[in-house]
């Protein structure tokens, strides 16, 4: 079975009267090692996908495997537990905690995931250097730029060792430049193995991914 598999999963909202069908019968596969742009209009379903294949949520139906994993039969506790080990997150908006240093917001992943401390210390200098921030472990949040906060977001992601990492827009909210400096890191991490799902509306990030899977109104429109 493909790393990531999906059989006719949908996602049904409802809001008082309202049922917005988020997304409508999607199967994809994704193999360990693929890097892949999730692409489609606003609206089409793209963060809703990302939700469920980060396990953040479950289908209204179909069904859902994560390296082997049915998620559908799993527990919020099993769930959570999986997606701590497996899943590293980057988001538009970085969603860093203000009050603790880069170093500490690199080790709340490790904590959860019980990793003893010296080993966190290690391990989170180690990442912050890996992604150019070797002399900003102390640093807060509000200290440090756009681009800087993305990155100790990505150096986050890896904490744990994920088998995957999704991104939904990553660049959104950092310059061009910034921008291309923070797909080059997505690019190497993609080189060494991992498998690295974006989202984006941008086509220039959406170059980076060797597959590009469409949506529109819920729906695989294209896979190329
Ligand atoms: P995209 O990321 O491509 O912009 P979304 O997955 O955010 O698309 O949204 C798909 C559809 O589902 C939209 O019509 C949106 O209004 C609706 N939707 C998304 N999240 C919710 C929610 N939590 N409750 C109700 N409707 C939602």
């Amino acid at each position: 079975m493909a790393f990531i598999c999906t059989e006719g999963v949908s996602k049904v909202y409802r809001t008082g009267r309202v049922e917005v069908h988020a997304l409508c019968g999607v199967s994809l596969r994704i193999s360990q090692g693929e890097y892949v742009a999730l692409m489609g209009p606003s609206g089409s379903g793209k963060s809703t996908l990302m939700h469920l294949l980060g396990c953040l949520d479950t289908p209204t139906s179909g069904h859902y495997w994560l390296s082997g994993n049915d998620i559908t039969t799993l527990d919020d506790i099993k769930l959570a537990r999986l997606r701590n080990r497996e899943i590293g997150f980057v988001f538009q908006n970085y969603n860093l905690l203000p009050r603790l240093s880069a170093q500490g917001n690199v080790e709340l992943p490790m904590v959860y995931a019980g990793v003893r401390r010296s080993e966190r210390t290690r391990r989170s200098s180690e990442l912050l250097s890996l992604v150019g921030l070797g002399d900003r472990l102390s640093h807060k949040p509000s200290e440090l730029s756009g681009g800087e906060m993305q990155r100790v977001a990505l150096a986050r992601a890896l904490a744990n060792r994920p088998s995957l990492v999704l991104a939904d827009e990553p660049t959104g909210n950092l310059d061009t430049r910034t921008g291309q400096e923070i797909m080059r890191l997505f690019d190497s991490l993609a080189e060494q193995g991992n498998t690295v799902i974006v989202v984006t509306h941008d086509q220039d990030v959406a170059a980076h991914a060797r597959r590009v899977i469409r949506l529109r109104d819920g729906r695989i429109e294209g896979i190329n």
